[in-house]
């Protein structure tokens, strides 16, 4: 008897916490600019801005790239600390290059120094699914989502929003209440077409028709008041004429000096002797960028602690482009990767769901105070070592 009242119980207070434990679907829309919403072609983006909150625009952190900024929005780190220092970078120590086009760098934990909101959500017995993010594939499971994709470019939006669906269908006991998704859409266009395109109109238009799909599929679950919504960008993004480049090998030039990165910003590395000397020829012909040892980087760019970031950083005026020999012709018509403090470099905040407060506007948040704000909304710990702080983006929920 006390043996069937014990069991009854459990599975009571199982119930409870699953209807109590929120839902929240966190979307990325890469490069999508913070003012992109603002054109009036996007009525299902603006009913969430209405139905919800919205920010005036999403601060990166820098340098303003998709895989360290994805890295900041879900573990509330900055790049320095979660050590994805850019898309692409070389670690000396080791010898290994991680780059984002390369799966078995991009799925080995290694270099995922934070810890993820779904690492923290697991551990507090919340499951968790990901339908593209990047570093949500790890080769250790204790370190991804429950349920998770390995990354396919190609793969159609319709079956990225139906696998969504497909998770939040499965039994209660089995469904996700956490899921990220991810459209790459606005950058791609952006890069290749320039952000007053038709082209990247046409984006913004694809993505909200996206938005309004989801929206409908929920709607058909009977899910649609119990989900939390978090749409937002990576980075934003700046038109990149092509006379405004600048060859940095016609300034300095040695075969033992190491270039990594290009356009919005460089890194620069080589022996000590050269980069002194390599240092005080690029500051007396610094036009239309800027050159720092990575140790005098001033501290609100929190990019400097980590040793793969190299010596020198260039980081060049808005607009413009640093090239090399290697790559001296430059053919993005925008680019993003600039000083994440410029406005064109902010991305888009905007939520909506039982948590939120309604119609409700702010200025600029900031991206590592999301993972705080995800850890509030399902009232779990936050990991110490995020660098987000929940009091600069918690009167965002009711
Ligand atoms: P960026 O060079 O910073 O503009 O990077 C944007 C690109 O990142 C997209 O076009 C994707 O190809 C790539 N990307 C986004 N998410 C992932 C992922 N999870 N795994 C690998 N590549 C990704
Ligand atoms: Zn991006
Ligand atoms: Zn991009």
């Amino acid at each position: 008897m006390k043996k069937a009242f014990l069991i009854v119980f459990i599975v009571a207070s199982l119930n409870l916490f699953a209807q109590s434990t929120p839902y929240v679907i966190l979307i990325s829309f890469d490069g999508f600019r913070w003012d992109y919403l603002n054109r009036s072609i996007s009525p299902n983006l603006e009913k969430i801005r209405e139905n919800g909150v919205s920010a005036l625009s999403l601060r990166p952190a820098f340098p303003s790239k998709t895989f360290p900024n994805h890295q900041s929005i879900i573990t509330g780190m900055y790049i320095e600390n979660h050590g994805i220092i850019s898309n692409n970078f070389f670690d000396k120590s080791s010898n290994h290059w991680f780059k984002m086009s390369d799966t078995s760098a991009v799925r080995n934990p290694q270099w995922y120094l934070g810890e993820a909101f779904w690492e923290t959500a697991e551990r507090n017995g919340i499951t968790t699914a990901s339908y593209f993010w990047p570093g949500s594939e790890l080769s250790l499971s204790s370190r991804r989502p429950t349920y998770f994709m390995n990354y396919v470019h190609e793969r159609p939006y319709i079956e990225r929003i139906e696998g969504v669906i497909e998770w939040l269908k499965l039994p209660m006991e089995k469904r996700p209440r956490f899921i990220t998704l991810y459209f790459d859409d606005t950058d791609t266009y952006g890069h290749d077409f320039g952000t007053t395109s038709k082209e990247l109109n046409e984006s913004i238009e694809r993505l909200d028709n996206y938005t309004g799909i989801l929206l409908k599929r929920l709607e058909e679950i009977n899910l649609k008041d119990s989900v939390n919504i978090i749409i937002v960008s990576d980075h934003g993004m700046t038109d990149t004429p092509q006379e405004k480049v600048i060859n940095i090998e016609n300034i300095i030039s040695s075969k033992e000096i190491k270039f990594y990165d290009d356009g919005p910003f460089m890194r620069i590395d080589g022996p000590v002797n050269l980069i002194k000397e390599a240092y005080t020829k690029l500051k007396s012909h610094e036009k239309n960028f800027r050159t720092y040892l990575t140790e005098e980087l001033p501290g609100y760019f929190h990019y400097k602690k980590n040793p793969m970031i190299g010596s020198i950083i260039l980081i060049a005026d808005i607009g413009w482009s640093l090239v090399t020999n290697r790559k001296s012709q430059y053919n993005a018509k925008a680019n993003h990767g600039y000083d994440n403090n410029h406005i064109d470099m902010h991305g888009i905040f905007i939520a909506s769901g039982p948590n939120f407060k309604k119609n409700y506007k702010t200025g600029t948040v900031w991206n590592i105070d999301i993972y705080p704000l995800l850890c509030k909304i399902f009232d779990i710990i936050p990991n110490p070592e995020t660098d987000g702080d929940l009091e600069r983006i918690e009167f965002l929920l009711k």
